[in-house]
């Protein structure tokens, strides 16, 4: 009652409304790009790529093959695959045509949509990989934005636990060729989980998703509260949680044997973990996790997650597991495994080791005519330069050689090419290397080459 007079006493002073007003402009200022959106700069961009290229190098070498699929997807297909509860992430609207669309939050359901409507046919196992931006209403801080980039792998048909090995070989593979090596990859298998919850609280899954989702935020207090209102005894209870103390596979082994079901899925990840070291991964940044349990329900089997200790809360770098969506597609479920990395994330730990690649976007030359009768040389030279692969600007501003000098110091090039009246005459050019202040007349037929 006291708030309501307070505010209405506040917008009858006369400023209010322009403070009011100024607060929703900061808030939706068009001068600034959305809220948990970014602009990225030449030098951020040329960074962004040369990560994207060791990344896409490293997705070739394993024999994965790049798909696209539209920014854009139909609202069902995420309400489908997550649930009601992915609305509130969702940018979401109706187009022109009355269709209800989203901006995609994820690509693994845009990757099987596109594979169950073209790609079922191809020879299995299928390897996809994927790289665009995703749309989260997100609370945007570090590492964690409204638009943010993804890459992604999905495989179709069975690749078994040695398959499985390599995929989390790739995993690893993608951050130690970015740079990273502070890094730490957690396996788990969601039918270990899910039997020895069946086995030892005598829940059947299809009464586990509120026990999964407090697993996966390690809610141990959720976990025995939810117990005792489902009547478990503490000492049940307590047996349990003792296995979510596990840090290796074989302190699991007297809870499996007694349970028995969980026998395939424990020699399973087993394999998985023993072959992952056969591909050089290094011991010491793998752990098997009995908690992970990735939220949503049409994950089972292998399930893991990376980590970069030094993002804090957002270290989570990398997520995936087996999954079943075929469903959605009406289709029947073949084997699919696959992960997402979080692109933004992973410069973000680039940038803490202080491991971000630099990259090399000199300009190779400034080529200038001083004189207007040179124009079409310096157009031929900047082109037989450019075709050699140089970065070239052409300055036809015929400002004389000083300032074309002063042109080639302001962005910082390697050389300037000056092409005034008397190396028209002669055929040549004038070549000035910018670090050593170097000059040297150079016939125009042998110009066009780089130096070595
Ligand atoms: P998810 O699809 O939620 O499993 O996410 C896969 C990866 O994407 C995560 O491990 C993060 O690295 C990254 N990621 C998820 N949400 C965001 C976000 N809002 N901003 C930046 N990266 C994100």
């Amino acid at each position: 009652m006291r708030l309501l007079t307070l505010k209405r006493l506040c917008l009858s002073l006369p400023g209010w409304k322009t403070i009011n007003r100024r607060r929703t402009w900061a808030r939706q200022n068009p001068v600034q790009a959305p809220r948990g959106t970014r602009d990225f700069a030449p030098h951020e961009m040329a960074t962004r790529r040369l990560v994207e290229h060791t990344l896409r190098r490293v997705l070739n070498s394993f024999n994965y093959r790049e798909i696209q699929t539209p920014a854009f997807e139909h609202l069902d297909l995420f309400l489908a695959k997550s649930g009601e509860g992915i609305r509130e992430e969702l940018y979401a609207f109706k187009d022109k045509g009355g269709r209800d669309l989203c901006l995609r939050p994820e690509l693994t359901a845009p990757a099987m949509r596109f594979y169950h409507t073209r790609l079922s046919r191809e020879p299995k196992p299928l390897r996809v990989y994927y790289l665009g931006p995703c749309y989260r209403y997100d609370r945007p801080q570090t590492g964690r934005y409204r638009e943010f980039w993804q890459v992604g792998v999905e495989v179709v048909g069975e690749i078994g636990p040695r398959g499985h090995a390599e995929l989390l070989a790739l995993a690893l593979e993608l951050f130690s060729a970015a740079g990273l090596k502070n890094l730490v990859l957690r396996v788990g298998h969601l039918d270990v989980l899910r039997n020895l919850v069946e086995e030892m609280l005598g829940v059947p899954r299809a009464d586990q998703a509120p026990l999964m989702r407090l697993v996966d935020k390690k809610d141990f207090d959720g976990i025995r509260t939810w117990a005792s209102a489902r009547g478990l005894s503490k000492p049940v209870v307590d047996k349990f949680l003792t296995v979510f103390e596990a840090t290796r596979l074989s302190d699991l082994k007297s809870a499996v044997a007694e349970s028995g079901a969980a026998q395939g899925a424990f020699d399973h990840l087993e394999q998985v973990l023993a072959g992952l070291e056969a591909f050089g991964a290094p011991a010491g940044r793998i752990q098997f996790d009995p908690t992970i349990a990735r939220g949503l329900d049409y994950y089972h089997g292998l399930v893991f997650e990376l980590d970069c200790p030094d993002l804090g809360a957002e270290k989570q770098l990398l997520g995936g597991g087996e999954y079943k969506l075929a469903a959605l597609f009406d289709a029947q479920q073949e084997p699919t495994i696959g992960f997402a990395l979080g692109f933004d994330r992973l410069l973000v730990a680039l940038e803490r080791a202080h491991a971000l690649p630099e990259p090399d976007v000199r300009t190779d030359v400034v080529v200038a005519s001083l004189v207007p009768e040179a124009h079409n040389t310096a157009r031929r030279l900047a082109m037989a330069m450019r075709a050699q692969g140089q970065r070239v600007e052409l300055d036809l501003t015929d400002r004389g050689p000083k300032k074309a000098v002063q042109r080639a110091m302001q962005i910082k090039a390697r050389r300037v090419a000056l092409l005034g009246q008397r190396e028209l005459e002669a055929a040549t050019v004038t070549l000035k290397d910018m670090d050593s202040g170097a000059q040297e007349s150079v016939p125009l037929d042998a110009a066009a080459a780089a130096p070595t």
